[in-house]
């Protein structure tokens, strides 16, 4: 158990004045001091909490850094009270050492570790999304301790040196410096049977076996959060979260780059020439697309809707096709023939026919004559 606050101690308001701490400090006492209650342990006890409890409260000093920072205000070597003789700058001092008054409190209940699992899928999958099953090797819950690490029938009790708070203070020269407790390591708590199962860690070693909805459009780079599939805490802390990266192979066909996608299809220089039909892979199978005739090598063709929808929007992106013009090969003599016959008919760098080379041999020309001059 925490300690009791010390204003619920004495049974007083947060903005109680120095009078009615005195009032309420003087009425608890009649009735609990040891001289009134014949040795009875509990009621000493009692009286000790509200001595403590009024010694803090009736002075300003002490009081400011109790409902500051509270009980951890006055951690002393694990000696509760005391805490005299601070600066007057403590506040400051404090600020820094509890990084901004953040280190009270049940902070060392530290949250399991994140996990993070590398899946790598094939384009196919990574648009239209997959389910898989995934084993993760991570800690789980201790079932026979249900998570807090003391044997079934026990339970973890406050540590009496730093009375739950994980932390004592420790002097040196004019600083007060907070320490993780050695007694606890920080937990707040001692375990004094520990569960068997799970050494008093109340978790264990288990290899997880999790399905994974990966939702269509994932890319490289993506992460999906499982959350608190991570490892479990210790003693029955938070567990983490699961974060499932993404990263999908490169295809044969396709480059994507985010929404659109990109590829290459061959085309013989008959149909360049003459335009025709041609058939293109798309990621739902092949469509046929028109090729003008006259279409030089790199065109790039745009298939609107064929690419990727993003998980991250609405949009589906497009495909774009770039045509590459091939050479034949392994042409037999009457195919050579056939092709000599024809250059010849069209005149050799006629520019009627060749529009590019007739504009690199001018270009070419020009730095020449350039060159003279
Ligand atoms: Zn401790
Ligand atoms: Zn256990």
């Amino acid at each position: 158990m925490s300690k009791r606050d010390y204003y619920e101690t004495l049974g007083i308001s947060k903005s109680a004045e120095e009078k009615e701490i005195k009032k309420a400090y003087k009425k608890l006492a009649m009735k609990f001091h040891p001289d009134r209650t014949q040795g009875d342990k509990e009621k000493e006890e009692t009286f000790k909490e509200i001595k403590e409890a009024y010694e803090i409260l009736k002075d300003d000093q002490k009081r400011a850094a109790y409902d500051q920072y509270g009980h951890a205000a006055f951690e002393q070597g694990g000696h509760g009270g005391g805490g005299g003789g601070f600066g007057q700058d403590f506040g400051d001092i404090f600020g820094d050492i509890f990084g901004g008054g953040g280190g009270r409190g049940r902070q060392r209940q530290q949250r399991g570790s994140d996990l993070r699992y590398n899946v790598e899928l094939n384009l196919e999958d990574a648009v239209k999304g997959k389910s898989l099953e995934i084993k993760v090797p991570t800690f789980v819950s201790c079932e026979p301790c249900d998570g807090s690490g003391a044997k079934k029938g026990t339970s973890a009790k406050t540590c009496s040196t730093c009375h739950g708070h994980g932390q004592v203070q420790m002097r040196q020269g004019l600083f007060a410096v907070q320490q993780t407790c050695p007694t606890c390591s920080g937990k707040g708590k001692v375990i004094a049977s520990p569960c068997p199962s799970c050494r008093g860690q109340g978790r264990v070693e288990k290899t997880k076996t999790l399905s994974v909805k990966i939702p269509p459009g994932v890319d490289t780079g993506d992460r999906i959060r499982l959350s608190g599939e991570g490892e479990a805490g210790e003693h029955g802390a938070l567990a983490g979260d699961l974060y499932v990266q993404v990263n999908v192979r490169d295809h044969e066909i396709f480059v994507r780059d985010e929404n659109h996608l990109y590829c290459e299809v061959p085309i013989s220089f008959v149909t360049a020439a003459l335009g025709g039909e041609i058939e293109v892979p798309t990621l739902g199978g092949k469509v046929k697309l028109k090729v003008p005739k006259e279409t030089q090598t790199g065109k790039m063709f745009r298939l609107r809707g064929k690419g990727v929808k993003s998980v991250r929007s609405s949009t589906t992106g497009d495909l774009m096709c770039k045509v590459v013009l091939e050479t034949p090969v392994n042409l037999s003599g009457d195919q050579s023939d056939l092709l000599r016959q024809l250059e010849e008919k069209m005149g050799k760098s006629s520019k009627k026919h060749s529009p590019k080379e007739t504009g690199f041999f001018d270009g070419v020309k020009k730095f020449f004559d350039d060159l003279k001059s």
